[in-house]
C-alpha cells in the first residue's frame, strides 16, 4: 500500500485554489508584498484566525522565530531555554541574535518541554523561554514564563490549530507564535512563516527586523539592524489558499489519528499522546517501553512499508557540532563564551538525559497525512501490532 505524503501532490492540498491565486499575482505584475495586497490579506487572516490584533509574515518559519527572538531583544550573552528536540530553525535565531540556547530536558512520555526542567534552568540572565508544540501537542509553560518574569515564545511550526487543554489555540498564549510553511508542515507555500503576536510594540519590531528596519511609512532610514525576511506575493497567495484550507486538513489529520490511536490502545509497550482531538497529529509519535526499541521497530515498520522513522532526530539538538564544537562566527565560538555569557552553556552527552534517551531509544514516529484513509490507518495499525508484538 502506498502513503501519501507531504512530498508529493497527492499528499498536499495544492489546487485549483492555489492556481488561479498565483496567477493572479503574475498577472498584476507586483510580486513584492511590500507593495501588493497578499500578503497583507494573508496577515489579516492570519491574525484573525488566531484572534489576535497581528500577524507578520516572513520568508521561513526560521525567520519568523528570528524576527520573535530579535523583537524581545537580548543582549548579548543573555539565556533563552528552549527544547532539544526540535527543528534547528529554533535554536539558530538565538545565536544569530548573539544569545546563548539553554536546553532544559523533556518529558519521557511527550519528547515536550518539562517545565520543572525549564524553572530549574532560569538564571538572572534569562530573557525568554522558547516552547515548542512538539508534532502538534501543546506544552503548556505560561505558568514558568509568568514565575519568572519573562516572555514566551511559542514555535508551533508543527502545531497549526492545536490547543491547549483550556481550548486556547497555541501560538495565542505567550508574547509571539511563530509557524512555519515549509514543504513539510500541516498547509505549505514552499517556504514560509508567520509570527503573531497582541503586542503592537513587538508586532513592529518584528515587521521592521523582516524589512531591514526601514518603516515603510516614514522617509527612507533605517532605525534599527533588520534583515530582508519578506514573504513575496507569490508565496503570500498560495499561503492563503491553504490557510482556508486548514480547518479540513485539521479535521482529517485528526480523524485518521483518532482511528490509529483506538487501536492501539490497548497494546502493551507504545504509549500514545493523550490530548487526541487537541493535537495538531503533525506526525503521530509513540513512546516504547523497554526491551522494544526504536531503531528495531522502525526497521521492522519501515520493512513493511510503513513510513517511521526512530527518534525523528538523528541527535538532539544539545548534542548538534554547530553548538558544541563548531566556531559560531568566523574562528570565534562568540556568543557561546564568557564574556559575554556569564556561564559556560552546558552542551553534549548527559546534560538532557531524558531527550537522549528518547531519540537515541525509545521514540518512533510515524509519518502523518491528511489523505490517509481508513484502510492506511488500519494497515499502520496491523504492522505496529506486529512490529511490537513480535
Ligand atoms: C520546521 C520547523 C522550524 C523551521 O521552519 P522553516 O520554515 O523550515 O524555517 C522551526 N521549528 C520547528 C519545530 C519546525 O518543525
Amino acid at each position: 500500500m502506498s502513503f501519501p505524503s507531504m512530498a508529493d501532490a497527492g499528499g498536499r492540498t495544492l489546487g485549483v485554489e492555489e492556481l488561479d491565486a498565483v496567477a493572479g499575482v503574475l498577472r498584476s505584475g507586483m510580486l513584492s508584498s511590500v507593495w501588493g495586497t497578499e500578503v497583507r490579506a494573508l496577515e489579516r487572516e492570519m491574525a484573525d484566525r488566531h484572534g489576535v490584533s497581528h500577524a507578520v509574515a516572513t520568508s521561513s518559519g526560521t525567520a519568523a522565530l528570528h524576527c520573535a527572538v530579535a523583537a524581545v531583544a537580548p543582549d548579548p550573552g543573555d539565556e533563552i531555554i528552549t527544547s532539544p528536540i526540535s527543528d534547528f530553525g529554533t535554536v539558530a535565531p538565538i545565536l544569530a541574535q548573539n544569545a546563548v540556547p539553554v536546553f532544559a530536558d523533556v518529558d519521557a512520555d511527550t519528547g515536550n518541554l518539562d517545565p520543572a526542567s525549564v524553572a530549574a534552568a532560569i538564571g538572572p540572565r534569562t530573557k525568554a523561554i522558547l516552547a515548542v508544540h512538539l508534532f502538534g501537542a501543546a506544552v503548556d509553560l505560561r505558568a514558568v514564563a509568568e514565575a519568572a518574569g519573562v516572555p514566551l515564545i511559542e514555535d508551533c511550526a508543527q502545531a497549526w490549530l492545536a490547543r491547549y487543554p483550556d481550548g486556547r489555540l497555541v501560538g495565542t498564549a505567550g508574547a509571539i507564535g511563530c509557524f512555519s510553511l515549509q514543504q513539510w508542515k500541516h498547509i505549505t507555500c514552499g517556504d514560509g512563516g508567520l509570527a503573531i503576536t497582541d503586542d503592537a510594540a513587538l508586532a513592529r519590531r518584528m515587521r521592521l527586523f523582516a524589512d531591514k528596519g526601514w518603516p515603510r511609512d516614514e522617509a527612507r532610514r533605517h532605525v534599527g539592524l533588520g534583515l530582508n525576511y519578506r514573504m513575496t506575493e507569490l508565496a503570500g497567495a498560495v499561503a492563503r489558499a491553504q490557510l482556508a484550507k486548514l480547518p479540513g486538513v485539521l479535521a482529517d489529520r485528526r480523524r485518521t489519528a483518532a482511528r490509529l490511536h483506538a487501536a492501539l490502545a490497548d497494546l502493551p509497550g507504545v504509549r500514545l499522546p493523550t490530548d487526541v482531538d487537541a493535537h495538531a497529529w503533525w506526525l503521530f509519535p509513540i513512546v516504547l517501553d523497554p526491551p522494544l526499541t526504536n531503531d528495531r521497530v522502525a526497521a521492522t515498520l519501515t520493512a513493511a512499508g510503513i513510513p517511521a522513522r526512530a527518534g525523528y532526530l538523528d541527535q538532539p539538538l544539545h548534542h548538534a557540532p554547530a553548538l558544541t564544537d563548531a566556531p559560531v562566527y568566523g574562528s570565534s565560538r562568540f556568543p557561546l563564551t564568557v564574556p559575554p555569557a556569564d556561564r559556560e552553556p552546558a552542551y553534549g552527552p548527559g546534560t538532557c538525559p531524558v531527550a537522549e534517551r528518547l531519540i537515541d531509544q525509545t521514540l518512533l514516529v510515524i509519518d502523518w497525512n491528511e489523505r490517509y484513509t481508513d484502510d492506511h490507518v488500519d494497515e499502520i495499525a496491523r504492522a505496529v501490532r506486529a512490529a511490537v508484538t513480535a
